[in-house]
């Protein structure tokens, strides 16, 4: 027996062998091969020169659990029913579930609670690990001894790393150190009180937005550290698993700094900050290159599902096997919806916060529940919503409670679309509604084209409208829009 047991041991098996790395809250654009000259990023550099570089990839939903979700079933986010951070996916068939049936050994590892088995995210897993916060060198060490395994059947092994999540913090004897000593202090301020990450995200005071560079130099520094970690494992994983597998490098979101007027932060903005994710794919016949056509989240699964032969379950993503191969094919539109604004202080956004705890901005006023208790507070004496000037402006609380009907906690999210060329972004209205902003990647970057091009403006509307996310957004009847306009908030 013994000899037969050693033939098994060495031989490789035939299947390829698939290994997904994901990092959370990585920017597209801060890596070296996107041309980011301040990167430290050799290993992921490397990587994209050896497969294809979608550089304008997407994630259906800057959070982590939705766009994870996607990632893992094909699926949008309302169809396998995670639209916030946190919460389970009920339907989906994860790529994970597929391939163990057919035969691989499957193991995850994430680092963080919010993408797990508590979500449903582990599903198909035969083994699968939260280590929460911990760092990517961490949870790349975990890998390793799955990667060492002896190799009795394929492999699938998902690395969820999060270490470039704000406070950022990159580990003392990483390949970047800068001082940074202003977002340092952001940092240890964002550790404390609750009402300080509002006033963070929103630049309340002024200090999120002093301290760009220095952030900017940290966050450089926690991919870089991730960057090191990666190579590590991808190393380890060509030298004991072979070079004739697959490997998806992706993001479940970027982050905004600054971006849309969101500091350090990322979900409630589908800004190309937060919406645009890294994605290159290595594996057998594929041609190295960029590639800047419409790619998604939703379709990394249907495309190594393809890859592999095996038949996917229903999927809304597609295969991106044609792109693989530098030919044309795949999605030609992507779509997006935003998550809520969470935190209650976050005035750029119609309505913020979570159940027990909310506010409907509209400028200058902030009405604010809290656990019940309702409070008025004009934001140019009261920035920090401490004073209640509700018994002097009855109109205005009227006219808030409108907005509050219109729009209740956690459903005035934004909406795009996005081709190859144009981007169209939604906002939600204080008076129902959203206003429209087309930007063209051939322009002047920000510049709205809405009135250049109208019919661009109707076909990705129409590709929004037929999406059939249950978006809330009616028409306040008459009289609320008379007490609006009376107010100012309407044209
Ligand atoms: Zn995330």
């Amino acid at each position: 027996m013994a000899p037969l047991i050693a033939l098994a041991a060495c031989s490789r098996p035939q299947s390829p062998e698939v290994l997904i790395v994901t990092v959370d809250t990585l920017r597209a654009d801060r890596l070296g091969y996107a041309g980011h000259a301040a990167a430290r990023t050799p290993a992921l550099d490397g990587l994209a020169g050896e497969g294809r570089a979608f550089l304008q990839a997407t994630t259906p939903f800057p959070r982590t659990t939705p766009a994870l979700a996607s990632m893992l079933t094909g699926l949008w986010p309302h169809h396998h029913g995670s639209r916030e951070v946190g919460q389970p996916m009920t339907s989906g068939t994860t790529l994970a579930s597929v391939l163990s049936a057919a035969g691989w050994r499957t193991v995850g590892l994430s680092a963080t609670p919010v993408a797990g088995p508590e979500q449903g995210l582990a599903a198909g897993f035969d083994a699968f690990e939260v280590m929460a916060d911990a760092r990517a060198s961490e949870v790349v060490d975990r890998a390793l001894l799955a990667v060492d395994a002896q190799p009795d059947r394929p492999l699938l092994m998902w690395v969820h790393v999060a270490d470039p999540h704000f406070p950022y913090l990159p580990p003392d004897d990483g390949p970047l150190r800068p001082d940074a000593p202003r977002c340092r202090r952001l940092g240890e301020a964002a550790e404390g009180r609750r009402g300080k990450r509002d006033a963070i995200y929103a630049d309340r005071d002024g200090r999120s937005s002093a301290a760009l560079e220095d952030c900017r130099a940290l966050y450089d520094a926690e991919v870089a550290a991730v960057d090191q970690a990666v190579g590590r494992l991808l190393a380890a994983w060509r030298e004991r698993r072979g070079t004739d597998g697959w490997v998806v490098f992706t993001a479940d979101h970027g982050e905004n700094q600054g971006e849309d007027g969101l500091w350090y932060e990322h979900g409630p903005s589908l800004d190309d900050a937060a919406w645009r994710v890294p994605l290159v794919v290595v594996g057998p016949g594929v041609v190295p290159g960029t590639d800047e056509g419409v790619a998604r989240l939703e379709d990394v699964a249907p495309t190594l599902l393809s890859a592999l032969g095996l038949p996917p379950p229903a999927m809304d993503g597609v295969d991106l096997g044609p792109r693989l191969r530098g030919e044309p094919g795949g999605p030609s539109v992507a779509l997006a919806e935003s998550g809520s604004a969470l935190h209650a202080g976050m005035s750029g956004y119609v309505v913020a916060g979570r159940r027990k705890r909310w506010c409907v901005h509209a400028n200058p006023w902030s009405w604010c529940t809290d656990r019940g208790a309702h409070t008025l507070h004009d934001r140019r004496t009261d920035p920090d919503l401490r004073v209640d000037v509700a018994a002097a402006h009855p109109d205005v609380v009227a006219a808030m409670e409108a907005v509050a009907l219109t729009w209740p906690p956690e459903s005035a999210r934004q909406r795009g679309a996005r081709d190859d060329r144009f981007e169209l972004v939604g906002r939600p209205r204080a008076e129902g509604g959203y206003a429209w902003t087309l930007t063209d990647r051939q322009g002047t970057p920000g510049e709205d084209v809405s009135a250049r091009f109208p019919e661009e403006v109707e076909r990705l509307r129409a590709a929004l409208e037929g999406w059939g996310t249950p978006a809330r957004a009616e028409e306040p009847d008459a009289a609320t829009l008379e007490a609006l306009r009376a107010l100012g908030y309407v044209e």
